[in-house]
């Protein structure tokens, strides 16, 4: 049975943004208001959240995004969850960095219960920010019968952690789940589900979070692209660098040019972990028998890098 009240977490991004003048989209600083103040200007949120919990984790533009961020939103995120009177999480997030950030604590959390991540394209001193709407729609979520999992919300579309990726860097519609659409829509305030809702990982989550609490630094790894022209250089630098592990974005169905594939199995042979993701927006890498480097299972290289960390860390 979960409780009344909604736990909102801000940690910066455009939504908490404002420009020195007015209606510029583009030359704004990110993460200078407060998420109370941001709550404060959504008339009917708080009848819609019924108790609120507000903190602020971080105050920082997302693209800025880093392991001290996620072990604190990580650790608050856990500590609410397992309050019985919480109901659900909002999570305030630039746009930026949002996907990797939800599937971070899909990955972490025992999220039973909503964790909802919501941002904006337009700061707060846009001529029509989209941050208020975004964040009521939050809220609606939050509140939704039989919500769970992590979760995003933005212009009117709800997201799961896993397909969630930012499309576009300036229209408001910017996020998609390119291959499988949206998971629901939020319209007046009421939810419409195209699928179940997602799933939440529990056992292994919790063994993570602990790992994330004691262990420092976190792993280290890196993503590198496969492209013409490519080579080896710097896989082999960062190797002599002392990287733990390696996504490469590849090309098509996970192929990679021949110089670069080269350095990544002498580093695989030197007992660097190596994950293949495509770096197409759409689809997955479908492996073959054989293969010398396994693929990341669907994930983009931005999302398989955060898998790939958690699991050295397990
Ligand atoms: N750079 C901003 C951020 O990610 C962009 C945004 O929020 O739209 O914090």
């Amino acid at each position: 049975m979960s409780g009344q009240k909604i736990v909102v977490l801000g940690t910066g991004g455009t939504i908490a943004g404002t420009s020195a003048q007015a209606g510029d989209n583009i030359g704004y600083t990110a993460g200078q208001v407060g998420v109370a103040q941001l709550l404060d200007a959504v008339p009917g949120l708080q009848t819609m959240a019924g108790e609120l919990l507000i903190e602020q984790v971080a105050q920082i533009d997302s693209k800025d995004m880093d392991i001290e961020v996620w072990r604190a939103l990580a650790l608050r995120c856990t500590h609410h969850l397992k309050d019985p009177e919480v109901r659900g999480i909002v999570i305030t997030h630039g746009t930026d960095t949002l996907e990797e950030t939800a599937w971070f604590l899909h990955e972490v959390l025992d999220a039973r219960k909503p964790v909802v991540l919501t941002c904006a394209m337009r700061p707060s001193t846009a001529l029509i920010p989209d941050g208020p709407q975004n964040l009521l729609d939050a809220v609606a979520v939050a509140v939704a019968p039989g919500a769970t999992g992590v979760l995003a919300v933005a212009a009117g579309e709800v997201h799961g952690a896993r397909h969630v990726q930012k499309m576009h860097p300036y229209r408001v519609h910017a996020f998609a789940s390119a291959d499988v659409g949206p998971l629901g829509f939020v319209e007046e305030g009421q939810v419409r589900l195209t699928r179940n809702w997602p799933l939440a990982l529990d056992g292994e989550a919790l063994i993570a979070i602990e790992n994330i609490a004691n262990v420092d630094p976190w792993p280290r790894v890196e993503i590198v692209v496969s492209h013409a022209g490519a080579t080896g250089s710097m896989v082999d630098a960062l190797v002599r660098d002392g990287v733990q592990g390696l996504v490469v974005a590849c090309t098509g169905n996970g192929t990679i040019h021949h110089h670069l594939e080269a350095a990544l199995l002498r580093a695989q042979a030197a007992g660097v972990a190596v994950v293949r993701a495509t770096r197409c927006p759409e689809g997955q890498v479908l492996p073959k028998p054989g293969d010398p480097l396994p693929d990341s299972q669907g994930l983009s290289p931005v999302k398989a890098r955060i898998a790939l960390m958690l699991n050295l860390l397990r």
